[in-house]
């Protein structure tokens, strides 16, 4: 057997004839730019995060550098981020030139660890951002009185979160100043090619967005901003629109997959022994972006398993703040000890919506199979 790690054609395949439908309607109505298609998106969008606003970007990666812009954070400002995530969450702090500080995670939920984050505010802290990383939501309860009290944003990346809920039912997105999302094909919600969106409550922060997304132009052709093109396709646009009515579904599939791949462990014997440490589900929703687990012996575990036929990745296994383009911020390897620990020991096992029980129980039985050699 050979397990994918995700298949997009499994969840294209049904929605074929309406995608190629939306592929027409758009390519007859001339509008590319913006226009109707972006703007329904959007409202459907701020419905689902239940936001106020919601303004659609280029991509994930965009939608943090405008929302740092909009923060008007700059120069001189730093702003705390995981080392663990991916790159552009500290990549965007970077290209507004702010500085990056970055902060450990918690082992159990590898998310930014609230005490340490805490310990780290200065008079020159503008924002956090932080990742819920997985689909699991980071705990931002835990800092929103204090950094509201010091005047600083929180900029929550949801690249992998879309769709999560806190205890209270409040959804990624919404539970900061300004939420960031992705739509890269391989997100909970893919567009077909690079997409991204901003979502907030605050209007004139939304309204700071959507004139940074068009160069800082408002008037046409009068700039009080200097933004960039950070638009996201009337195509695009137009395609989400028809994927977002299934993201709910595709939520309960990647739960429903990892509450089946904790029953195969545990059945397996493979959790009492304590090689396979499957993820906490958390309080509230989380939505199962990936499904890691820490395993002994983790990158020969992974040889094995390819072995078999079964795909697996590594999120992330360098962190950022041991990257050369980060080496002038000086943190050493041994500061963030949790984030170091994660990075080699983490696995992510395939768990998209449309995987099988047989596939699912052929991964355990082969994780199984490695460590009964
Ligand atoms: C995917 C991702 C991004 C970037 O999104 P793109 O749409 O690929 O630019 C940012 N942060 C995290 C945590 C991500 O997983």
């Amino acid at each position: 057997m050979r397990v994918p790690f995700m298949d997009l054609g499994r969840q294209h395949a049904p929605l074929r004839a309406a995608l190629l439908a939306k592929m027409a309607e758009v390519l007859d109505s001339q509008g590319f730019i913006l226009g109707p298609a972006v703007a329904d998106f959007e409202r459907s969008l701020a419905a689902y995060c239940g936001t106020a606003h919601a303004i659609g970007v280029s991509s994930g990666s965009d939608a943090l550098l405008v929302a740092l812009m909009a923060l008007g954070v700059g120069p001189g400002d730093e702003v705390i981020v995981p080392s663990f995530t991916f790159f552009a969450t500290a990549g965007a702090v970077a290209r507004v030139g702010a500085t990056p500080v970055f902060v450990d995670i918690d082992s159990r939920t590898f998310n930014l660890d609230a005490e340490a984050v805490r310990a780290r505010f200065t008079e020159r802290t503008k924002a956090i951002v932080p990742v819920h990383l997985y689909g699991r939501l980071a705990d931002l309860d835990a800092l929103r009185t204090d950094a509201t009290a010091r005047g600083i944003a929180i900029l929550e990346d949801g690249a992998q979160s879309i769709g999560a809920e806190g205890p209270d039912g409040r959804r990624s997105g919404a539970l900061g100043t300004l939420g960031c999302h992705s739509f890269f094909p391989a997100k909970n919600l893919g567009a077909l090619g690079d997409g991204g969106a901003v979502t907030t409550d605050d209007a004139a922060l939304a309204e700071r967005v959507r004139v940074l997304r068009v160069h800082g132009s408002k008037p046409k052709y009068v700039h009080h901003l200097v933004g960039g093109n950070f638009r996201l396709d009337a195509l695009q646009a137009a395609l989400l629109a028809v994927k977002l009515p299934h993201l709910e579904s595709w939520i309960a599939g990647r739960r429903a997959n990892a509450e089946r791949y904790r029953a195969l462990f545990a059945e397996a014997g493979l959790v009492a022994d304590g090689r396979i440490v499957p993820p906490d589900d958390g309080p509230g929703r989380h939505v199962y972006h990936q499904f890691v687990v820490r395993a002994a012996e983790r990158d020969a575990l992974k040889a094995f398993l390819e072995g078999r036929g079964v795909d697996t990745m590594v999120y992330y296994p360098l962190p950022l703040h041991l990257q050369a383009c980060f080496r002038h911020l000086e943190v050493r390897a041994g500061e963030l000890p949790a984030t170091e620990q994660a990075t080699a020991e983490v696995l992510a096992l395939p768990i998209f919506p449309e995987l099988t029980a047989d596939e699912q129980a052929y991964v355990v039985e082969s994780i199984a199979a490695f460590y009964c050699r």
